[in-house]
């Protein structure tokens, strides 16, 4: 197996940046992106048994039980083994972690650590074009034709969970469940937390730490 390959988690609240640090970390080391909220979204659209599933939790803010998430991404990992990849939206359990934990061997897990207020004014003013996961945020990261993806054209939407109360439900997961997380991988020695109030902020500084340590 090839050494140099990254494998590596991004944790972080809703709405702290982890889809569009993905895109800029996925494009400059050239690693697989698997984000799990993308992929429930796809399977919902498609109308597999897993969408359907999951359909219910999502709307409502809630989390897909562990079980059905985790073997669908450990599944995902198994189909790239010779790549390097970035998992976005999972682990967010204890359970969830443990699990990929014994599966993997995991070399960073980034934390985007952003301030509550921007949090909920950028989860207020996002839309998304659903098939490729883009994020466009209405007065600071807008698009270049309002309600329409600039790579493909096609049109942007709300997620259906960025409605005042599933929000609120999500952080509030998020601080019982996943937030707990960064203990767990802070033991372990992997994790490393990038501050800021901005993408572009914060980005410079998780390219400076994967530079230093995987080129
Ligand atoms: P953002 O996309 O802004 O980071 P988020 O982290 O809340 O926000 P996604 O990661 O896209 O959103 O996930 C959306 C929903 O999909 C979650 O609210 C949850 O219902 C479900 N989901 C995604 N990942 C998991 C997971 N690892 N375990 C359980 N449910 C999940
Ligand atoms: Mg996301």
């Amino acid at each position: 197996m090839n050494s140099n390959l990254i494998r590596a988690v991004i944790m972080g609240a809703p709405g702290s940046g982890k889809g569009t640090v993905s895109a800029r970390l996925v494009k400059t080391f050239n690693m697989h992106h698997i984000s799990s909220g993308d992929l429930l979204r796809s399977n919902i659209e498609q109308k597999t048994e897993l969408g359907r599933i999951a359909d219910k939790y999502i709307k409502e803010g809630k989390l897909v039980p562990d079980v059905y998430i985790t073997q669908c991404i450990l599944g995902e990992l198994d189909k790239i083994r010779t790549s390097s990849w970035l998992l976005d939206g999972f682990p967010r359990t204890p359970e969830q972690a443990e699990d990929l934990w014994q599966a993997e061997k995991i070399d960073t897990v980034i934390n985007l650590d952003v301030p509550f207020d921007v949090i909920i004014d950028r989860l207020k003013s996002r839309w998304v074009h659903l098939p490729s996961g883009r994020v466009y945020n209405i007065g600071f990261n807008d698009p270049k034709v309002r309600g329409v993806d600039d790579i493909t054209g096609e049109p942007l939407s709300q997620r259906p969970d960025d409605n005042p109360a599933a929000v609120r439900k999500r952080l509030e997961i998020y601080d019982a469940c996943t937030r707990p997380l960064n203990e767990y991988f802070r033991k372990k020695g992997v994790l490393v937390t990038f501050s800021g109030r901005t993408t572009n902020e914060i980005w410079p500084n998780v390219k400076k730490y994967f530079d230093g340590k995987f080129r």
